[in-house]
């Protein structure tokens, strides 16, 4: 028989478990059919990083997992001192609930996050993504199969590190990714980018429903519940 103290030391064990668990995030499912508990929103913005629209922030399609948010957080933050020069665009993640999140065909179990194309002018000088209304929050764009669209052009060096920066700071978090979607005819000129390393994940090398040129899709992968 526990004495009162060691009861009361018991009590206050099984108080805080229960206080870390109801921050904690929960996912269910998979990220075709699934839900989240406790989602959190990414940040609107950061010393090097923004969202792509400040519609898409205040109707909240931009929530995640937990450990998904630190990791997208750690790699901007890695990336401040490899790329000074680039603020990356961040894309649609999912809803605070998750569940079905149209148009995308994912994105339903906090664990997927979309980030748009970093881009450099004929000058190679670092241009921000011209996301706005007028092209579906830069999703309407379409860049050819080289990468440009107009006098932009995809900055795969920035891809590239950016990656990197995702795989290192998801092994410290614990978390795994599972692929990377990123428009297949693009796969070569990214493996071709002065900074490519190989990555502990694949590129997903076939053609999905839509074309990711304008964005890669990172879907993580951690324990989730039935
Ligand atoms: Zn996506």
């Amino acid at each position: 028989m526990p004495n009162i103290c060691s009861f009361q030391l018991l009590l206050l064990a099984s108080l805080s478990v229960t206080s870390q668990s109801i921050e904690a995030s929960t996912c269910f499912g998979t990220p075709r059919k699934g839900r989240i508990e406790g989602a959190v929103a990414l940040p609107t913005d950061g010393p090097n990083f923004k969202a792509y629209s400040l519609v898409g922030v205040t109707l909240r399609r931009n929530y995640v997992h937990e450990k998904v948010r630190d990791v997208v957080v750690a790699a901007y933050a890695l990336l401040e001192k490899k790329l000074p020069d680039q603020t990356f665009v961040y894309g649609e993640t999912g809803w605070p609930k998750g569940g079905d999140f149209a148009p995308h065909k994912t994105h339903q179990n906090g664990l997927s996050v979309d980030f748009m194309v970093p881009l450099r002018n004929p000058q190679g000088e670092a241009v921000e993504f011209p996301s706005s209304v007028m092209n579906k929050w830069g999703y309407g764009l379409e860049f050819d199969a080289k990468g440009r669209l107009g006098d932009l052009t995809i900055d795969f060096n920035a891809v590239a590190l950016h990656l990197q920066a995702l795989d290192e700071a998801a092994q410290k978090a614990g978390l795994r990714i599972r692929h990377v979607i990123f428009e297949p005819e693009y796969q070569g000129m990214l493996r071709a980018a002065p900074a490519w390393k190989k990555l502990s994940f694949p590129l997903y090398p076939n053609k999905v429903w839509v074309r990711h040129d304008e964005h890669y899709h990172v879907e993580f992968q951690t324990d989730c519940k039935p």
